[in-house]
């Protein structure tokens, strides 16, 4: 079956070089790197190489990266580190918007004594500056913001937010899962502490991430037990996976510049395609700054979920802006913070492209979305009648 995938947000497809350098350390290299005997140290040695390849991209010191488990670990990890860090001070800073993996732990310090700040957003996913400086005191132990939002691809000043985090001497963590390989970064100029990502984001198989850690940033591990990763980061090594994510980084440094202007003008295509074709359809989020390989399109009087079934019998896989939670349709978290008026809330789709995409696959989406759109409004009795969609929106809502 041959699929268009257009959800890259959500996961990615291993680059065949990714698994081609893999394969060794799942067949023949199988010791442990802590081991003392040469077989150990040629492990170790992997693993120095993809350290360096991952600290190239992130333009950081290879003694500043610790290979977690994934991205959602990353931030897990630092939020913790943070607190650790600083017991005195009882304040998180964050947004509204950020990935469940920074908000339900967000969530969860609250019920451990911890106040958090959810930094709202205007109606195109832009923080206020303003409101973060006024929620900084000196009690702020961590703020934690993301670099681009995984659902609309807005990208927030991270440095501009950084500076000001520095002046009330609080650790600054980033959630950069959606960021590394589409922005260039650089950590040696940067005013970030801590820096999440995750290897399944950039062709690299599931189950490895990294976290980037200042030097000189205190720092206490999430997982205690043998002295791996410099003691940040307990647990035999995933050496395949380590590798494998070394490899993709490597592969996304080369690429970067290149691969993110080819995706943008598919993007582009796409994107103003459908907004000329289709009527009453909109893009949410910043679009001036926002991830190349990511549109996020809201399509009224429909609801997002069926537009994606439609695209299924296709085999284009797209994503909703809104998560399925035990069946009832809950409208994205993110789009809510915008605001978005209910008669886009729930038509919106994402659609999400990577190195592999092709002017081929883009044509078919455009082909296919029209007639798509066109059948679901002929069956929507709210066609043109937002106060109707509405009323029959905020019953749905009531019922749950
Ligand atoms: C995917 C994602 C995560 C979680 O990463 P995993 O490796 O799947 O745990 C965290 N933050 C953002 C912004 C993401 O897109």
């Amino acid at each position: 079956m041959s699929v268009i995938y257009l959800d890259n947000n959500a996961t990615t497809k291993v680059d065949p070089q990714v698994l081609e350098a893999m394969m060794p350390y799942l067949t023949e290299y199988y010791a442990n790197p802590s081991s003392m005997h040469t077989f150990g140290g040629q492990l170790a040695k992997a693993v120095r190489t993809a350290r360096e390849q991952l600290a190239a991209l992130l333009g950081a010191d290879e003694s500043e990266i610790v290979f977690t488990s994934c991205g959602t670990e990353g931030d897990n990890a630092a939020i913790r580190a943070a607190l650790l860090a600083q017991p005195e001070k009882r304040h998180i800073i964050t947004t509204q918007v950020e990935h469940p993996a920074v908000l339900n732990v967000c969530k969860q310090l609250e019920t451990q004594g911890y106040s958090v700040t959810y930094l709202s957003v205007n109606s195109q996913g832009q923080l206020d500056l303003d409101e973060l400086e006024a929620s900084l005191t000196g009690n702020t132990a961590l703020v934690s913001i993301m670099y681009a939002n995984n659902e609309t691809g807005t990208i927030f000043p991270i440095e501009q937010i950084g500076l000001r985090v520095k002046e009330r001497g609080a650790l600054f963590h980033v959630d950069a899962v959606q960021a590394v390989g589409k922005i260039p970064l650089n950590m040696k100029t940067s005013t970030v502490d801590m820096l999440t990502m995750s290897g399944h984001k950039i062709h690299a198989p599931k189950g490895i991430g990294a976290l980037y850690v200042r030097r000189g940033v205190r720092f206490r591990p999430l997982l205690i037990g043998g002295h791996q990763e410099r003691g940040r980061r307990a647990g035999t090594e995933n050496v395949p996976g380590i590798v494998g994510l070394g490899k993709a980084a490597e592969l996304e440094l080369l690429h970067i510049e290149e691969a993110t202007a080819r995706e943008r003008k598919l993007r582009d295509r796409l994107e103003q395609t459908l907004l000329a074709k289709i009527p009453d359809c909109e893009v949410n989020g910043d679009i001036k700054n926002r991830l190349p390989n990511t549109t996020n399109i809201g399509f009224k009087y429909i609801e997002g979920e069926a537009i994606l079934l439609l695209l299924n019998k296709h085999n284009i896989c797209a994503s909703s802006g809104s998560a399925c939670t035990s069946g009832s349709l809950e409208p994205s978290h993110v789009l809510r913070a915008m605001g978005l008026p209910y008669t886009t809330l729930h038509g919106s789709i994402r659609f999400s492209l990577c190195r592999y995409t092709t002017d081929a696959e883009i044509d078919r989406v455009i082909e296919v979305m029209p007639e798509i759109v066109e059948r679901l409004r002929a069956l929507s009795p709210f066609k043109n009648d937002d106060a109707g969609w509405l009323q029959s929106q905020e019953q749905t809502l009531a019922h749950r």
